[in-house]
């Protein structure tokens, strides 16, 4: 991971590096945000976090427009009917999230590679709409592993963490949509492999990680 953008930019020709849209799912529980927060502090390409709204209360250390854009359902509700969302769903059957279109649109503008840390059904929907997608499917490797770690960080009550497990499993079926699979046994070979991954993408376009 030592590569630097620029020398990646000198193997792609020279050229600045276009923006790209990269999608990350994953049960609630796979680490998925310990893994970016980690892939943003070392991965050398200009990474940038979409941070979506939601109804959802904060948890404790959260912030307002850093971790989420936190607003009421009624604000929500409105900033739907704008149209100021590339996608947006009730995930768990209780809150609302949304990607802020406008945050997307700017950061490809300006070559970035914004990532959406986003729930399947939202996933499906932004590949459904656009082609220019990277997308990767984070999960810890077996059921037992994400049950114990949803039960160890102890943010949900028991009710939460059935429903988290049973989204969870239909989750997993919708593994093949996606371009790259990413098993978080161990976090630093999570990050390595999906920093590996992205800038390969870079060199040689998707294609690649199919193969
Ligand atoms: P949490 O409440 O644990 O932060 O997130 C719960 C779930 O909502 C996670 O699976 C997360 O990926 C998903 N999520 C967060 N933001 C968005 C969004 O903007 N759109 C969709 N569809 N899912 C989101």
């Amino acid at each position: 991971m030592n590569q630097s953008a620029d020398s990646l930019r000198d193997e792609v020709g020279g050229a600045p590096l276009p923006g790209q849209l990269v999608i990350v799912s994953g049960p609630s529980g796979a680490g998925k945000s310990t893994v970016l927060r980690q892939l943003l502090e070392c991965c050398d390409l200009p990474l940038e976090m979409s941070v979506s709204a939601t109804t959802r209360a904060p948890r404790p250390g959260e912030e307002d427009g850093r971790d989420y854009h936190f607003v009421s359902l009624e604000q929500f509700h409105a900033m739907r009917e704008n149209g100021e969302f590339l996608e947006c769903m009730h995930v768990f059957g209780r809150d609302w999230y949304g990607t802020l279109a406008a945050q997307v649109d700017q950061a490809l503008a300006d070559g970035k590679w914004i990532i959406l840390e986003i729930d399947v059904q939202g996933a499906l929907s932004v590949m459904k709409r656009r082609d220019d997608t990277l997308s990767f499917f984070v999960h810890p490797g077996s059921r037992s592993e994400l049950e114990h770690r949803l039960r160890s960080r102890k943010t949900e009550d028991e009710q939460a963490i059935q429903r988290r497990l049973e989204v969870a499993d239909e989750e997993l079926s919708a593994l093949s949509y996606y371009d790259y699979e990413i098993i978080n046994r161990d976090v630093n070979v999570a990050v390595s492999e999906m920093c590996q991954c992205l800038k390969k993408s870079a060199r040689e376009g998707k294609a690649c990680l199919k193969s």
